[in-house]
């Protein structure tokens, strides 16, 4: 049976800004199981990245969880002193960014900063840290390790900065590695090294791993279950097959429809019309509605329910109300 690792539920992260308290994410619910992948994708904007800062407590300044719950191997988070919650930090939960340099400390070498999780979190000698630091950079595929520890983060290329800062984020062997846009500045060939790598660790050592990624190529490789923001809010979620072969949403077929098919070369690349509206834009009903080819008077007035596909799979579109009624109408008289 699936064991429960992290759950997300009812997430509302605002920003102060000039315009007063501004949310980011809507009232997102969703969880991870031990040894599953699970990828949050959208459009830049949509909320997927702030849904994964807020999971790690690592919102800017201005920003801030004003409702909702983020229990982590049973301890809710949101709750959690800073201090307890950097005792979590790179050690039970691990982050990778979409942008190594910002993200690696350039006045360290790779060595310090591979070492210093270990001592702090695993409490490792500096011998025993160092050893286990080329050891790390040895299984994420970095040749002359030994080299590679005294130097900085200039020194490497893309693809090795993004190994590094794997190496790092996996120093402790986290339950749950959260990964945000990790290849999207890597070559296509770098980029499947990564998500291999990822895929092969997380086999290797059960981890949870949330996926934030705007490349639907990318979820069809490693998701096991998919989440779709749109606009601050979930709009659809399922498991990867259900998704690919049955969306339900608009927004979601759409973003389908924009992805190249190497196997049917005359296929038409569709783009979503119109933009993501601002977080400061007050839009009634369903937020889609403006870009929505099938938005009725309903969805411009109020905004869509949940609704249950399958097990699996949940939306929240109002077309389904009217797919379920038909479907129910059509059973009924069936049976009469
Ligand atoms: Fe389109 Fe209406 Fe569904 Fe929104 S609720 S996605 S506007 S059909």
């Amino acid at each position: 049976m699936a064991e429960l690792l992290l759950d997300v539920n009812n997430l509302v992260t605002k920003f102060k800004t000039a315009d007063g308290k501004l949310s980011a994410v809507r009232g997102v619910s969703f969880s991870v199981n031990k040894g599953e992948t699970v990828c949050i994708v959208g459009e830049s904007g949509c909320g997927k990245s702030i849904t994964s800062l807020s999971i790690m407590n690592l919102l800017p300044n201005n920003g801030e969880i004003s409702e909702g719950s983020v229990r982590f191997l049973g301890q809710e988070l949101t709750k959690m002193r800073q201090d307890e919650l950097r005792k979590l930090r790179g050690n039970k939960m691990a982050m990778i960014f979409q942008e190594p340099m910002t993200a690696l400390n350039p006045v360290f070498t790779v060595g310090f900063q591979i070492r210093e999780p270990l001592k702090i979190h695993k409490r490792l000698s500096q011998r025993e840290a160092h050893r286990k630091g080329i050891e790390l950079l040895k299984q994420v595929g970095i040749p002359y390790p030994e080299k590679r520890m005294s130097q900085y983060s200039h020194e490497l290329s893309g693809g090795m900065r993004q190994r590094v800062m794997i190496a790092i984020a996996l120093a402790c062997r986290p339950s749950l590695l959260i990964a945000d846009e990790p290849t999207t500045a890597l070559d296509v060939t770098i980029q499947a090294q990564i998500l291999d790598l990822i895929d092969d660790l997380k086999e290797e050592l059960g981890m949870g791993v949330i996926m934030v990624t705007h490349d639907m190529g990318v979820v069809a490789e490693v998701a096991d279950r998919v989440m779709v923001m749109y606009a601050g809010e979930k709009i659809e979620e399922a498991d990867v097959e259900s998704l690919f072969s049955n969306p339900q949403h608009p927004y979601t077929k759409g973003l389908l429809k924009s992805v190249p098919n190497v196997d049917d070369r005359n296929h038409q690349l569709e783009a979503i019309p119109g933009t993501l509206p601002n977080l400061n834009e007050v839009i009634t009903g369903c937020r889609f509605h403006n870009r929505c080819e099938f938005a009725t008077e309903k969805c411009r007035t109020q905004s869509p329910k949940t609704f249950t596909v399958n097990d699996e799979h949940t939306v929240r579109c109002w077309l389904q109300e009217v797919e379920q009624h038909d479907e129910s109408a059509a059973t009924a008289s069936s049976n009469q």
